[in-house]
């Protein structure tokens, strides 16, 4: 809300979209009873929250966490609604979430929570009102049971219900490397415009899940050094570059990086102070707070996550001249591609991987330009000047279609 207010008096914006903005359009929380594999019934809390409809149907994914709630969801829900608009998708925006620990349960605790959530919240979803994709701690399996149940329950196969979802029931060539990959390409036009080499440019990524992971590799396939990475458990640096081939290879049969014997090992709470020249927090919330924003050594910060830096941090980080490009800009390549996987199972037509790697770098690409280049003209910085392009965008659309009734 802070973003908000300090975007809409810079933009004068009307006060009666500001108003829209900062109340979600719908809230819907459920209550998810599951059978246990003990034979012991949890009952388990979730939300789906539609923050904004007015540029399109809703769009945002579902999370899977102990610390989900309704706050976090709203937040989320919210970004969402300005991602969409940032990146001028035909889309409104919304979050939804499970108050679950997935690392605790079995694969059918998880798919019956899953399909009585999809339940519970089929009332208000379908892909001309309101379609989910994955988050943290949810995935392509998660999204194939979703599409299920929401087509048992219509009675036929609804494949443009939820985005993100296997390939062989319409999902989409790129859809799992997009985040990474529109992260990438937003750093790569980062590089260009502020004149560095990324080739010669040393980067830390924090979080080793969909976002981290696939932009890890991304940044290598394309020459860059990633000397740091981290998941939950612990972080790993190597000033003189990581090979992530072989990190990938001791974690494919681990649940986490951080036992990897040949780097040295960081302390997750120390990870965003490592020495780099771009940082990508890729994990959760405010992994940088007024606690350790006068720490950071990285000259660039690229949010691959949503709102990793907090309001306090992001004045210090602008004091100290750290550049910042938003997370509604720089992770906007996942949304981006789950709008592709949406038209293409509205249209039963499906695209080539390279036509999907070339819309996506146009679309983010073009974002990044209009974003950059206000913030240049109004002196602003590039998290106020996507705010501004977002919010310009709704504003329009709330104020053409007016008041109902
Ligand atoms: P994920 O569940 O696949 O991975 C999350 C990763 O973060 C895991 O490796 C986990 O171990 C790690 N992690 C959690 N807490 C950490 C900590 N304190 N320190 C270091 N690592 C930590 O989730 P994801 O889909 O990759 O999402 C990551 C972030 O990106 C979230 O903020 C999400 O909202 C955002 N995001 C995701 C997508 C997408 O397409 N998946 C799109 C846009 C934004």
């Amino acid at each position: 809300m802070a973003q908000l207010d300090r975007a809409g008096q810079a933009m004068k914006l009307e006060s009666f979209t500001l108003e829209r903005m900062r109340h979600p359009k719908r809230i819907l929380t459920v209550s998810v009873p599951v059978k246990m594999d003990d034979g012991s019934i949890k009952v388990f809390e979730g939300y789906r929250i539609q923050h904004n409809m007015d540029r399109g149907p809703a769009k945002g994914g579902i999370r899977y966490h102990p610390q989900v709630s309704l706050d976090e969801v709203k937040a989320l829900a919210f970004w969402m609604t300005m991602k969409c608009a940032v990146v001028n998708l035909p889309y409104g925006g919304a979050k939804g979430g499970v108050i679950c620990d997935p690392k605790k349960m079995s694969k059918g605790e998880l798919e019956r929570m899953t399909r009585r959530y999809t339940a519970e919240i089929s009332i208000i979803i379908g892909p001309e009102k309101d379609i989910p994709a994955p988050d943290v701690n949810t995935n392509e399996q998660v999204m194939a049971w979703m599409m299920d149940t929401y087509s048992m329950t219509v009675g036929y196969a609804c494949p443009g219900v939820v985005t993100g979802k296997p390939i062989e029931i319409g999902g989409s060539l790129g859809r799992r490397e997009a985040t990474g990959r529109g992260v990438f390409y937003v750093t790569r036009e980062l590089a260009a415009r502020e004149g560095f080499d990324l080739s010669k440019s040393s980067v830390a990524i924090q979080g080793f899940g969909n976002v981290g992971s696939n932009a890890a590799s991304i940044f290598a396939e394309h020459g860059a050094k990633v000397v740091g990475i981290a998941d939950v458990s612990g972080g790993l640096y190597d000033p003189k570059g990581l090979d992530l081939r072989d990190v990938m290879e001791y974690r494919k049969t681990r649940e986490s990086v951080s036992g990897y014997p040949k780097a040295e090992h960081v302390p997750v709470d120390k990870f965003v102070e490592i020495p780099c020249d771009v940082l990508i927090p890729a994990a959760m919330e405010n992994s940088i707070t007024r606690a350790n924003a006068d720490k950071v050594k990285a000259r660039y910060i690229v949010e691959g996550a949503n709102g990793p830096t907090s309001n306090e941090a992001d004045a210090i980080l602008q004091k100290r001249g750290i550049q910042v490009v938003p997370d509604i800009l720089a992770n906007a390549g996942g949304v981006t591609v789950s709008y592709f996987e949406w038209v293409q199972d509205m249209q039963s037509y499906f695209w080539s991987e390279d036509e999907i790697n070339a819309r996506l770098r146009h679309i983010i690409v073009g974002a990044f330009t209009e974003v950059y280049d206000l913030a240049k003209k109004e002196k602003v910085d590039m998290r106020m000047a996507a705010f501004m392009v977002g919010l310009g965008r709704i504003g329009k659309a709330v104020s053409i279609r007016g008041m109902y009734p």
